[in-house]
């Protein structure tokens, strides 16, 4: 594999990447516990996107890891991504980004959420926020109980913890590092690479 790509996520930001099909996004949480968003959208039609229900739906499952796949909001369903390697173990398909009125509401805090950093790295595809899916919660624990109820866990993941995801499709994607702090620990970055197969005939032009 080659990195063909690679950035840092600051802490309370968010970055789009274009990624061909067969590339894969590899997220690294560099500091551990640090939740953030990923959404994908086909590079030629941005009304087709990442679908959290659909991908829930497909796999029956509220988290997902290695082995999984992410599905669009297309009819018929499309793999976008498939999970290739997670050294954490579950990403959440349940919450919403977070955004300024939910830090406001329920955090009394006054700043722009994953949905307005998210909205601004995308903004060169003419994405507005409204149209911001819902995301795939990175190292993010949300537990349901037995009555429906949901309940945000501590973030678990430790340093250098690792998610790989395989285009299916060419896509854009965008990637933020939650804006919601916690007195336990800093807001911090992600390292973002896209990874490509190095292919037969650059080995032989190379030699
Ligand atoms: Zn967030």
């Amino acid at each position: 594999m080659i990195v063909s790509q690679s950035a840092i996520v600051p802490p309370m930001s968010a970055r789009a990447f274009s990624v061909g099909a067969g590339q894969i996004v590899r997220v690294v949480d560099i500091d551990g516990r640090q939740p953030g968003d990923f959404v994908a959208f086909k590079a030629d039609d941005f009304e087709v996107r990442m679908s959290q229900a659909r991908s829930r739906v497909e796999n029956q499952r509220v988290t997902v890891t290695q082995g999984h796949s992410l599905w669009t909001n297309t009819f018929p369903p499309e793999i976008i991504f498939t999970i290739v390697g997670d050294t954490h173990g579950a990403h959440d398909l349940l919450y919403t980004p977070c955004c300024r009125y939910a830090l406001e509401t329920r955090f009394g805090v006054s700043r722009d959420g994953c949905l307005e950093q998210l909205a601004k790295a995308l903004e060169p595809w003419g994405v507005k926020p409204h149209e911001v899916p819902d995301p795939l919660n990175l190292f993010f624990d949300v537990a349901v109980d037995g009555a429906g109820g949901m309940e945000i866990r501590r973030p678990a993941s430790v340093p250098g913890s690792s998610i790989e995801l395989k285009a299916e499709m060419n896509c854009v994607v965008a990637i933020s590092t939650c804006s919601v702090s916690s007195a336990d620990r800093e807001n911090s970055a992600y390292q973002v690479e896209i990874l490509e197969l190095q292919c037969a005939s650059s080995a032989v032009t190379s030699q």
